[in-house]
Parts: structure tokens; C-alpha cells; sequence
């Protein structure tokens, strides 16, 4: 048995002890990929008035009760009603209106026709099959009725729902500030980019991956560091970084050597640690914990591990911070194209890509998994998780993963 907490326990954790942050009111044209932070209810129907679907003819369905090829019913069109108008005359027995698609169907109609099935003049349109009561007429509120919950606090607005909340004539809504996240490089060896390389020294590569994965995730990036390893340099970063946006990603210094001052620097800073390491491979070196309600999220230094990590515990916490219902990873089953030839004594967790090429859900998984090995991680959207205790695992194998 790991010594470390599972995971799952790790982010619950974490998780059971942030709030959303606060909210603020947006206008419709910013909306998209913001998350909601009321219930949207539905104040008018959509549509609000019985119209006409297609381009054709509005009359009395009972009036071509005995149509047919032979005989025919012919109607008198009273007027033409174009979308955006309205009738002025109701349909009576043996009349029709001209409607076009969007039109409101006149007082005394109850069918509609598309002009391709009809033949007509100016004057008259001819009909040749019986036409049911309520054909072809979209009825008032069939999209949205008074009083729908059209959607729930905690969703992401996408096109379908700004669309929708525009039908409603709603200009602006209650979503969650964009959450902003510190991000912390620390380590004496990094170097920022533009330096000139010297031995010993690394370009900071998880400042700008982690960057890219929160812009990812539509959240506001800020970028701190790279600190030195020195725990007062750190912690005095921290405190910044803490005070200045609503959540902090470290990297570097988790572990338990010499210079791994990443846990001392969060203690002096004032942050409550939760919990350090978890049963994971790659990312199982780690340091999570909270100051005045803002996840501290302190990862491994080694590449790979920190994304792992990161897309593992600290993404779904930050979805919480951002307001987001839906937190959880999207769990799925995936097809191995080619296996994992080495034991897990413990929980491992392998990057790779998705291929939906023969219609299946497959995955291909990159030969290198190090920790270290960073450009094994460019394309990666999915993680599949081998269990602890699994011997190798054959190509064609399936095994349960999450979507990043
Ligand atoms: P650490 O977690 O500090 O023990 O670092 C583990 C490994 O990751 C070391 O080889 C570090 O040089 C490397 N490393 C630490 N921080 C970064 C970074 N920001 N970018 C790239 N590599 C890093
Ligand atoms: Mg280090």
C-alpha cells in the first residue's frame, strides 16, 4: 500500500474546502465561456406566436378533408404575410393565406403546406392531399415555455446557450469573475527565456506550459518567479502571488531533498498544508494546501509530473474555483493502440492521444511516459490510469481515463 493519499482523496479534499469566486454582470456579446452563477428561467415563450416553418400556404385543415389527385381542393388567397408582418384578414372557409417561413399563421388557419406541394396562381392555390389539424406550424413556446430553466448556475455559456438567452431578449447575465492564477516557477537552475544559456542552468518550460493550460481552461494566467531556492524568496512570492490572484500553481521544490523548500516556503507564507505527496505516477511528488479560502497548488518541477498533476487534482479545483458545476474529469474508456510493457506497483497514469480513426474510442500511447520527458506531452488530450498492482499492460488493452 502507497504511503500517499489516492488522488481522488487528495483534489476532494482540496476540493471540499474552496469557494467559487465572486460574481459579476456581463453583457451577452462577452458571454461565451463564462460560467453562470443564477438559474436562467424562460420569461417568454419562444416563439412567442404560432408561426409558419416554411415558405407555402396557411388555411383550414378540415377545408381539404377529401383532396385528392383527381379532386383537388382550390383555395382563394386573402394576402400575402411576409415575416416580420401580420394578417389582416382571418382565414375563412375556402381561403388561404400566402405565408412565408417565419410568418405568423392568421387567425382561423390551422395547417400550413409548402408551396412546393401545391400548384397556385397569384389568385388560388391548389391542393392535393388531406392536411392534418396543426401541420407544419411551429406552435407558441414549442422551443422555450414560460417558466423552462433553460440552464443551471455553474454552466459554461457556449453558442447554443448565448443564442438562447438572446431569444429572451436578455442582454446581460450573473456569471463568475474569471479566476486569476498565479503561476510560480521556483528553482535556482531556471533561467527566463531570452537569457543566454549557460551550464548548469534550464530554460523555465513549466511557467509557460502551465500558462497555456490555464488559457486553456479560460482563466487568467499571471506569471511570478522564477524564484531562487531560497524558502524567504518563495514564501515572499507566495504571499504576492496569493494576494494578487485567486489561486497559485508552483513548481519546482515539492520533494524531500536539500533544496526542495516549497512546503516550508507555503508554511511561512501562512498556508494550511493538506496534504503532500499522493499515490500517483508521474506527479506523485507534490504539495497542496489553502491561505484565506485560494487553492495553493505546489507541483513537481519535473515536467511531466506537473501536468499530470496538474490536469489530475489541481484542474479540477480550479474548475470549482471558477464556478463551474461540471469539475470532475470526463471519465471514459479507452483502447491502448500499443501497451504499457513495464509493472505499476503503484496507481500510473499515461499520457496519450485520442484516435477515433476507425470509429472507436483508441488511444496512442507516446513510447516515452518519464516524468522528465516533456515533449512526450505535446497533443496529449487524455489520460488513462493503469491500477496498482497491474503487471504490463498488452497493446489492445482497455482501461478506464479522463479527458483533459
Ligand atoms: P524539483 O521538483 O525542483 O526537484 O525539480 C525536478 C526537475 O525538474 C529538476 O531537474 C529541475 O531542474 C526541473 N525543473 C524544475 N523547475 C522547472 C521548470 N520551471 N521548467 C523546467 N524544468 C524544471
Ligand atoms: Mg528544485
Amino acid at each position: 500500500m502507497s504511503k500517499f493519499i489516492s488522488h481522488t482523496a487528495g483534489r476532494d479534499l482540496l476540493m471540499n474546502r474552496i469557494k467559487p469566486v465572486l460574481t459579476e454582470t456581463v453583457s451577452i456579446d462577452s458571454l461565451c465561456g463564462r460560467v453562470l452563477a443564477q438559474d436562467v428561467t424562460t420569461k417568454v415563450n419562444v416563439p412567442s406566436f404560432d408561426r409558419s416553418p416554411y415558405d407555402g400556404y396557411a388555411f383550414r385543415a378540415e377545408d381539404t378533408a377529401d383532396a385528392c389527385k383527381e379532386h383537388p381542393v382550390t383555395l382563394r388567397i386573402l394576402e400575402e404575410i411576409p415575416a416580420g408582418n401580420v394578417s389582416h384578414y382571418p382565414v375563412t372557409k375556402g381561403c388561404a393565406a400566402k405565408v412565408l417561413t417565419g410568418a405568423p399563421i392568421p387567425e382561423g388557419a390551422d395547417a400550413v403546406i409548402k408551396f412546393e406541394k401545391t400548384e397556385f396562381t397569384a389568385e388560388t392555390v391548389t391542393i392535393f392531399t388531406p392536411c392534418k389539424k396543426g401541420s407544419n406550424i411551429v406552435q407558441t413556446g414549442e422551443d422555450m415555455k414560460i417558466g423552462d430553466v433553460l440552464d443551471k448556475a455553474g454552466t459554461r455559456i457556449d453558442a447554443g446557450l448565448a443564442g438562447t438567452l438572446a431569444s429572451q431578449n436578455i442582454t446581460s447575465a450573473l456569471v463568475y469573475r474569471i479566476p486569476r492564477i498565479g503561476i510560480l516557477s521556483t528553482g535556482t537552475e531556471l533561467l527566463e527565456l531570452g537569457a543566454e544559456c549557460v551550464p548548469g542552468k534550464i530554460y523555465d518550460s513549466n511557467r509557460y506550459m502551465l500558462n497555456a493550460a490555464v488559457q486553456n481552461m479560460g482563466f487568467i494566467p499571471v506569471l511570478y518567479g522564477p524564484a531562487v531556492d531560497s524558502t524567504e524568496d518563495i514564501s515572499a512570492l507566495i504571499k504576492k502571488g496569493i494576494s494578487e490572484c485567486d489561486a497559485l500553481v508552483i513548481t519546482g521544490g515539492v520533494s524531500v531533498g536539500d533544496y526542495d523548500l516549497t512546503p516550508a516556503a507555503m508554511d511561512m507564507a501562512g498556508a494550511e498544508i493538506l496534504f503532500r505527496g499522493v499515490d500517483m505516477k508521474p506527479g506523485m511528488a507534490c504539495a497542496y494546501g489553502i491561505y484565506d479560502g485560494k487553492p495553493i497548488c505546489g507541483l513537481s518541477g519535473n515536467p511531466a509530473s506537473a501536468i499530470t498533476n496538474f490536469y489530475t487534482i489541481a484542474a479540477p479545483v480550479l474548475r470549482k474555483l471558477s464556478g463551474q458545476a461540471d469539475c470532475l474529469p470526463k471519465e471514459i474508456s479507452v483502447k491502448l493502440i500499443n501497451g504499457f510493457h513495464k509493472k505499476s506497483p503503484g496507481t500510473r497514469f499515461l499520457r496519450g492521444i485520442l484516435d477515433l480513426s476507425d470509429g472507436t474510442v483508441r488511444m496512442i500511447v507516446p513510447r516515452e511516459q518519464g516524468n522528465v520527458v516533456l515533449s512526450s506531452t505535446i497533443g496529449c488530450n487524455v489520460i488513462a490510469m493503469i491500477p496498482a498492482g497491474s503487471d504490463a499492460i498488452p497493446d489492445g488493452a482497455e482501461l478506464k481515463g479522463f479527458l483533459i
